[in-house]
């Protein structure tokens, strides 16, 4: 997964997009970049200046003088997750820039297109040159053998002929593009801020709106799906930006995992607050719950994973009082902020260690009370077994695992860094003979006296509704129901796992 952000008419391209990023690194740590577009004197034109690198955002950007030796006027920035195998090299850093028969073209794509494969094989029989491994760069290249002249239109003809999850920010000559698929799979969102005096505008993009608050930039809306849109000199000076849009889908497909885990509280996401589904997942989740409560008067003591639970356990809690459940919400969980996704465990016991070294229990919390911990997902299975196993040694009397999203048995081809099916927890114990025993030998697993996932309609009638659609959301990873064909997608995983 990844993150974007775009910036036009500002003094301080670089500085923006650093601190745009900044906020968005939860959507990728393992590389960060930024490319800006500033006007040459000497030459009398736009050049483009870039600065990337492995690692965190506030890593790759240490040097302040990196800042000094990128001024202009717009900027394109990504984050990129930490996946496996050829995405670590540095030539899959993003943004990709080149320079073609109309100018320069910088583009930023959170996604995963889906007929990369047979794009990519097409193209280099016609002699395109690819230097990374990434699907990102078959869009410029299709850009840049359109028979169109305006770059607008050649990228319109690019991602025609693109399938799959794109959320894009495009710097072209001195225009700045974004794009988003017309299944509106990843989130875009649009803001701005005027200068009170000059009344010029400048525009931002950025996969989540979090990115906005800490420039303190409005909200405006969000990209819609298949819309392709226009930031220029005329918008600067505060005319409404231009639009072109794709063929519309059948329907959409936004990533109902964005709300379940990916995403920040703080955001908004598809125009909606994330932190209000979320809740919303946490109270389905309580209603659904069918733990019998202590009848000793205690209060249940309602636990989540910090951080990514945080919100969902909150829903819990207000929910199961207001239906008569006494429940409290407490920190018997602490994180250590400072482990990375990048941290590396020496030693046999690793898996173990590696929990160990990221969560701790809070012993008096969770001593001879009943306990309900709730996480937002199981994915390989791994976090919650181990922390299952910790907080067994505090000694509660009952520990119960509640899942605010429904088991995941599918990865997911448009973007989220899912594992392989071989890899999923719920892959293990595919053929027990229906979902009731399925979740019976996942609980024995784990060692909980009870487990529960949210249902498939919980989690929809959690999320919000669009008018005039009867599909919003992409459910594929719990369901298996792909909305957008994938007969060619290619994931980084897949890659990895077949090179092992
Ligand atoms: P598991 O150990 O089952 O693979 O991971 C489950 C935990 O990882 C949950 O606590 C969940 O918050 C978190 N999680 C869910 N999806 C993802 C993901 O795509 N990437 C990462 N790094 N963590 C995830
Ligand atoms: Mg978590």
């Amino acid at each position: 997964m990844c993150g974007v952000f775009g910036v036009y008419n500002s003094k301080t391209p670089a500085e923006d997009a650093f601190y745009g990023l900044y906020s968005l690194q939860h959507r990728g740590q393992e590389a960060a970049g930024v490319v800006v577009a500033g006007y040459d004197e000497k030459k009398k034109k736009t050049v483009y200046r870039q600065h990337k690198g492995m690692g965190l955002v506030s890593e790759v950007y240490k040097d302040p003088e990196i800042f000094k030796k990128m001024p202009g006027y717009a900027a394109i920035g990504h984050n990129r997750y930490s996946t496996t195998g050829a995405s670590k090299s540095a030539s899959n850093i993003q943004p990709f820039s080149l320079t073609y028969r109309s100018g320069n073209l910088a583009i930023a794509h959170n996604g995963n297109l889906t007929n990369s494969r047979a794009l990519r094989k097409e193209l280099t029989e016609r002699g395109v040159i690819f230097q990374a491994s990434s699907d990102t760069e078959i869009i410029p290249h299709l850009a840049a053998l359109s028979k169109e002249k305006e770059p607008l239109h050649q990228i319109y003809h690019a991602l025609r002929q693109v399938q799959g999850a794109f959320s894009l920010v495009i710097l072209a000559n001195d225009q700045l593009i974004a794009a988003r698929d017309p299944y509106g799979v990843r989130p875009l969102a649009l803001g701005k801020k005027t200068n009170p005096e000059t009344k010029e505008a400048t525009y931002y993009v950025a996969s989540e709106t979090c990115a906005f608050d800490i420039l303190s930039v409005d909200y405006l809306r969000d990209i819609e799906p298949g819309e392709i849109l226009l930031i220029d000199k005329f918008s600067a000076k505060n005319h409404k930006p231009s639009s072109l849009f794709l063929p519309p889908s059948k329907r959409k497909a936004r990533c109902i995992f964005e709300y379940v885990y990916f995403a920040r509280p703080d955001s908004l996401v598809f125009n909606h607050s994330v932190d209000k589904v979320r809740r919303n997942l946490g109270k389905s989740l309580a209603r659904e719950s069918m733990v019998e409560h202590p009848n000793d008067d205690q209060h249940q003591i309602v636990v989540s994973v910090p951080d990514s639970s945080n919100t969902a356990a909150l829903g819990f809690v207000r929910e199961s009082n207001k239906i008569s459940r006494p429940a409290r919400f407490e920190h018997g969980l602490i994180r250590n902020h400072y482990v990375g996704r990048t941290f590396i465990q020496p030693g046999k016991e690793s898996r173990e260690i590696k929990v160990r070294s990221k969560y701790n229990i809070i012993r008096g919390v969770l001593q001879d009370r009943q306990i309900v911990v709730i996480d937002d997902s199981i994915v390989r299975g791994t976090t919650a077994k181990m922390l299952i196993k910790l907080i067994r040694e505090a000694g509660p009397k009952e520990i119960h695992l509640h899942i605010s999203s429904p088991p995941i048995t599918n990865p997911c081809f448009y973007g989220m860094d899912f594992p392989t099916k071989g890899q999923l927890l719920t892959y293990m114990f595919a053929d027990a003979k229906d979902n009731d025993e399925e979740i019976e030998n996942i609980r024995k697993y784990i060692g909980v006296d009870s487990l529960k996932y949210l249902s498939l309609q919980g989690m929809l009638n959690s999320a919000p509704r669009f008018e005039h659609e009867t599909h919003s959301y992409c459910t594929a990873c719990f369901t298996g129901d792909y909305p957008i064909r994938m007969t060619d997608a290619t994931t980084d995983k897949e890659e990895y796992d077949s090179g092992e």
